[in-house]
């Protein structure tokens, strides 16, 4: 195994480090096996309930009126999240045009959402006009109210209560941190909030933003009253395979409004033809708890790599999951740089280029990248990066299988060795 780990670059020394963390893991590896084998079953359960046949796979083309395989998929997706209605769609280009789309399906002017657990996503903020942009929600004359979370990073209960109002149609919470540095919230988190303001105005719409958070619980974000659950298919449901695509889940007056604004009024879900996609995303799906767990994985390695050698990191080497994301304050920009280009260097698509920062558009500061996926920019497969400013904080995610996010890993590290930042 070392020699083999050698000729991919690693050294002894690194590799005697990793293996000393991942002895030290196994329990609760053991617990993300059992998570995975529970979300396994799920969706097992769902695809044979819907008797899933070779019929599926096929590819409709123009209007895609009755693509079986389509229709099939939406209510295996339904069956596994517990709800009435989904759409899956490769029409849905990211995970925030899927928000966009529930978001501009479900509210009307005059109407007002409430964003009960501080800023949503960056992307959003285009989309609900927070910054003034084309088209956003605010142009449509639907207000934006924000209640940001208590230092502590819990909810504050007291200003969402005041901040519900007659206007108020829809909630929206995100449940992965994203690139902030509060805490992700368990969907048991997400379950009491969802309770406390539904208390308070029942006929409120809840969404949760579930991007990253798929399959890393028992249970997601439906199972705990969210009206809707929306998320994007280069992320954790689509298992690596989906080369494109977002979803929409929850109950079937919600989705079928945020039908008409996927197509148009009148066609909603009967049209999108899925040109030979279904059977990626079928297998995706299949293969995505593993997925997830392997990220997860990865994640809580690197936690307790990087947490051993002095660097904080978001969460913790012992906290519990909520997404697969992992924080690391790298403290420098030549630790930034050597970090990213280590997880380049271990990846199975453009390992021989180095990732350089650049000034990428709608960020105040250059922007470091590492990523060698077989799809663009899908970030379940192993991928990394940080804004080049302090405290040159990395965030790291991926690996379509846990060994290969362990590499990825390792190299980052060897890459700090062999700059003389870090000493083992
Ligand atoms: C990735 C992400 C989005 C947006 O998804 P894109 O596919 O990049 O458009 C929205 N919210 C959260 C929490 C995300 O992680």
């Amino acid at each position: 195994m070392k020699a083999l780990y050698k000729q991919l670059g690693i050294s002894e020394e690194v590799f005697d480090f990793g293996k000393e963390i991942e002895d030290s893991l196994k329990d609760r590896f053991d617990e993300f096996d059992r998570i995975a084998e529970y979300n396994q079953m799920k969706v097992l359960l769902a695809m044979q309930k819907n008797r899933v046949s070779e019929e599926c796979f096929g590819a409709s083309s123009g209007y895609g009126y009755n693509d079986y395989g389509r229709d099939t998929l939406e209510k295996v997706y339904a069956d596994t999240f517990h709800t009435e209605s989904c759409l899956v769609r490769p029409q849905i280009a990211c995970g925030t045009h899927a928000l966009a789309i529930a978001l501009f399906g479900n509210l009307r002017p005059g109407d007002e959402l409430l964003a009960p657990a501080g800023k949503p996503y960056d992307t959003l903020e285009e989309v609900i006009g927070i910054r003034p942009s084309k088209g956003s929600l605010a142009e449509y004359g639907i207000s934006y109210r924000q209640v940001d979370l208590l230092a502590d990073g819990t909810f504050d209960y007291e200003k969402i209560k005041a901040a519900i109002n007659e206007k108020t149609k829809l909630v929206a919470i995100q449940r992965s941190k994203g690139y902030q540095t509060r805490p992700s919230f368990s969907v048991k988190q997400i379950g009491e909030l969802i309770a406390f303001v539904k208390k308070i105005k029942p006929d409120v719409i809840c969404m949760v933003d579930n991007c990253y958070g798929e399959f890393v619980d028992t249970v997601e974000p439906s199972d705990v009253g969210a009206d809707m659950i929306v998320g994007s298919l280069i992320k954790n449901p689509g298992g690596g395979l989906a080369p494109i695509g977002g979803y929409i889940a929850g109950t079937k007056e919600c989705v079928e409004n945020a039908s008409y604004r996927m197509t148009c009024p009148g066609l909603g879900m009967e049209v999108g033809a899925t040109l030979g996609v279904n059977r990626s995303f079928y297998q995706g799906f299949f293969l995505a708890p593993m997925v997830t767990k392997g990220a997860v994985k990865g994640a809580v390695f690197a936690a307790n790599v990087y947490e051993k050698l002095g660097f904080p990191v978001i969460p913790n080497s012992t906290e519990p999951r909520q997404d697969i994301i992992q924080a690391v304050t790298l403290g420098s920009p030549e630790a930034l740089i050597a970090f990213c280009k280590g997880i380049q260097a271990a990846a199975p698509v453009d390992s021989y280029v180095d990732p350089e920062p650049w000034d990428m558009p709608g960020y105040d500061s250059q922007v470091i990248m590492a990523a060698g996926a077989f799809v663009q920019g899908s970030s379940i497969e192993l991928s990394a990066d940080g804004p080049m400013k302090a405290p040159y904080s990395v965030y790291f995610q991926g690996g379509l299988t846990w060994e290969h996010a362990k590499l990825g890993i390792l190299m980052s590290l060897q890459k700090l060795v062999d700059a003389n930042i870090v000493t083992l």
